[in-house]
Formats: C-alpha cells, structure tokens, sequence
C-alpha cells in the first residue's frame, strides 16, 4: 500500500481553493477532502456533510473540549476546524487528504505531519482581482467583505511558509501545475 500524504491547501478567501479541488477531483480519484466542523452559516449550494459539518457554538466547543479537533481557529468570527479522525483515517489507509484551511491552522498541521505532508498556498493573479472575485460573492454583505479582504492582506504574508506558492490565474493550468506536484511527491514518497 502506498503511504499515506496530507495535502495543506491555503489561500485567501476567493482565491478559488474549493473549485481547485473540485477540478482535481476530475482528473484524480486517489484524492479525498477532510470536511471541517464549522459555527459558520450554510452558504446557499453548500451541504452538510460535503462542504462542513455546521455545528452551534456549543456543539464545536463541546468538540474542543473532548479532543475531537486535530486543529482549530476563529476566523471572522466563527469557529473551523479539522475533526482527528479525518486525518488519521487517511495517513493509516493510505489516501492523499486534502485539508483546505486558513494559515494558522495550516502551520499547526505542517508541525504535526512534518514528514506526511506537503502544502500548497494558492495566489491570485493580483489583489485587485482578488476584491472582484469576493465582491461577485452575492452571500456576504460589506462587513464580512471587508473582514474577508483584512485577513485576505494578513494571510498573504504566509505564502513563503509553504512548500509551493501556485498562482490561481487560468483554472486549468492552476490545477495541472497542483497534479504535477502531488504526483511528484507521491513518486518521491513511494519510491
Ligand atoms: P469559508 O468561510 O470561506 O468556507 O472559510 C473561511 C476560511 O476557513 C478559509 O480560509 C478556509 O480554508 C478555512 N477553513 C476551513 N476549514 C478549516 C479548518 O478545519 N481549520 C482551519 N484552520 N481553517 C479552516
């Protein structure tokens, strides 16, 4: 069996994380996504289970508490995080798991999985492509907006803390440039 790999996926919101992963999804069928526990509100198209787990304030405290959380943060108010059993299911079974999530928890998993895991922070072409991308976003009104472009500038500073730094300009090439670089550390890890 080969071995198991995380994949660290950051980017400022906008940057097009989610339709990256959804395109590898087409092309790759070794991949699978950790789905986090989050207090934020249901976007409309999104699904339980599938994007997030929705959890009360309570409920997600109740997790920390418990140890349920391999990692978690606060961001523009709510709570994210990373269930255990996602991660350790797939380094033990062998499968490459994505985990999606904003830089500090990212730093936290890097430390955990140093051996077993490879990051990748998405960049838009340019931040002023960035603030189109997230004012086209009919579900978030001007105050998460603006939150979203405060941590977008803050979250930027991280980039050279990753592994690879992929610019989010064409899709296709974005996401071919992403299967170019699992398939290489997949053939370094298995080799
Ligand atoms: P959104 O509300 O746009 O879905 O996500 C906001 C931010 O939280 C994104 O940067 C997303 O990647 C990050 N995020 C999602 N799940 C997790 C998680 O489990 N842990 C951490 N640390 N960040 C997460």
């Amino acid at each position: 069996m080969n071995k198991g790999m995380l994949v660290v996926l950051s980017a400022p919101s906008g940057c097009g994380k989610d339709t990256v992963y959804t395109e590898l999804c087409k092309i790759r069928n070794d991949i699978v996504k950790s789905v986090s526990a989050t207090t934020r509100t249901k976007r409309d198209g999104e699904v339980e289970g599938v994007n997030y787990y929705y959890l009360s304030k309570d409920e997600f405290e109740y997790l920390i508490k418990n140890n349920g959380l391999i990692e978690y943060t606060s961001y523009n108010n709510c709570y994210y995080g990373t269930p255990i059993s996602n991660v350790t299911n797939a380094v033990n079974e062998g499968k490459i798991c994505f985990l999606i999530i904003e830089v500090e928890g990212a730093q936290n998993i890097m430390k955990l999985f140093p051996d077993d895991c490879v990051s990748i922070f998405l960049l838009p072409p340019s931040f002023e492509v960035l603030e189109k991308r997230l004012r086209g976003r009919d579900s978030d009104n001007e105050d998460v907006i603006q939150g979203r472009l405060k941590i977008a500038k803050d979250e930027l500073t991280y980039k050279d803390k990753y592994d690879y730094n992929v610019i989010n300009d064409k899709l296709d090439a974005c996401v071919d440039e992403i299967n170019q670089i699992i398939s290489a550390e997949l053939s370094k890890r298995n080799a």
